[in-house]
């Protein structure tokens, strides 16, 4: 009878966390690691998850851990176990479950973090008993997962939900993926610092509360600064994230089109301004939104899991994976 918890790990730029995670969602016990050296070398990478991975077996015992789940930021092949293509890691193609199955005796089963996520606010979080469900994490860029009935929709390649690169402004602003007008040039954490750096650097004077904050150094505005102005009740800042939320809202309403789930869960980094940034979101979705007015609108949800949903995700999915008796 193997262990009914289950090894979460969160794999970011430049770190590695992971968390033990009960079958209740909750982390009992948490190891995290930066990258050495900022090291994107697969091995290091590799390395790296192993040494968190034995760390929190060494802590509760191996014997009552039933499998290990990796969250990654990527395009995670169908049989999870392939990381096809990793924007911040240098992995093409690693054939990452393999490799690591080699050095951990449980289960292991990787995953896309936001699939993660959205399994994790299903399961634990904001999106307990909806049965269609889709999540949008909006960190610098903006990450998707798809539930429906209990089951996460990862396509026929593995690739679904990579909502950010629809294109939402035809000949718009220029993406990392080679496109122009992609949804995440508009509703990130990157676009909302974008669009600060660009007033300030036109020396708007609407912009003195921001300008005062950074020190002048244009350099030094983040999403999170930008949010404490708006909580403080800078107008600029609580425009620009109105203006980040209206265009959210936007690619709601195109998703919506699409696959008319009951509820959107708004996750990542910039979903911390909560009502600030989800109030627009609604009142654009609701502008935008085909037959509006003679259909079932879907809710629009702050996340409820923070920066853990991935861990939780990754942990959960692959305890069941490992043991589908359970649940
Ligand atoms: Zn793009």
């Amino acid at each position: 009878m193997s262990g009914r918890l289950a090894i979460g790990i969160d794999i970011g730029g430049t770190k590695v966390a992971g968390g033990v995670v009960d079958t209740g969602g909750n982390i009992t016990h948490r190891a995290r690691r930066e990258t050495p050296h900022r090291s994107k070398s697969p091995s290091v990478v590799e390395d790296t998850i192993v040494d968190v991975v034995d760390e929190l077996m060494h802590i509760v015992g191996s014997k009552t851990v039933a499998a290990v789940g990796i969250g990654a930021a990527g395009f995670v092949a169908a049989d999870r176990a392939t990381v096809v293509f990793a924007p911040h890691l240098s992995w093409r193609h690693e054939p990452l479950q393999e490799t690591l199955q080699k050095r951990v005796a449980v289960p292991i089963s990787v995953d896309n973090d936001a699939n993660a996520a959205v399994w994790a606010e299903w399961k634990f979080g904001a999106a307990q008993g909806e049965t269609h469900v889709m999540m949008i994490t909006l960190g610098t860029g903006i990450g998707g997962g798809i539930l429906v009935n209990g089951q996460v929709q990862r396509g026929r390649f593995g690739i679904a939900g990579e909502f950010g690169h629809m294109q939402v402004v035809p000949g718009g602003h220029r993406c990392e993926c080679g496109n122009r007008g992609c949804w995440e040039q508009y509703a990130s954490g990157n676009a909302l610092v974008r669009e600060a750096r660009s007033l300030l650097s036109a020396d708007s004077p609407i912009a003195s509360d921001l300008f005062d904050r950074v020190e002048g150094q244009t350099g030094n505005l983040t999403g999170p600064l930008i949010t404490q102005a708006a909580r403080d009740g800078d107008p600029t800042a609580r425009e620009l994230l109105a203006e980040i939320g209206s265009w959210l809202g936007v690619g709601i309403a195109n998703l919506a089109a699409a696959f008319d789930p009951g509820m959107f869960v708004i996750g990542g980094g910039v979903s911390a301004a909560g009502d600030l940034l989800l109030e627009p979101a609604r009142e654009a979705f609701k502008r935008r939104l085909t037959g509006r007015g003679y259909r079932p609108e879907a809710r629009i949800v702050a996340a409820l899991l923070g920066n853990d949903a991935g861990l939780i995700g990754a942990a959960d999915l692959a305890r069941c994976t490992a043991d589908p008796q359970v649940d």
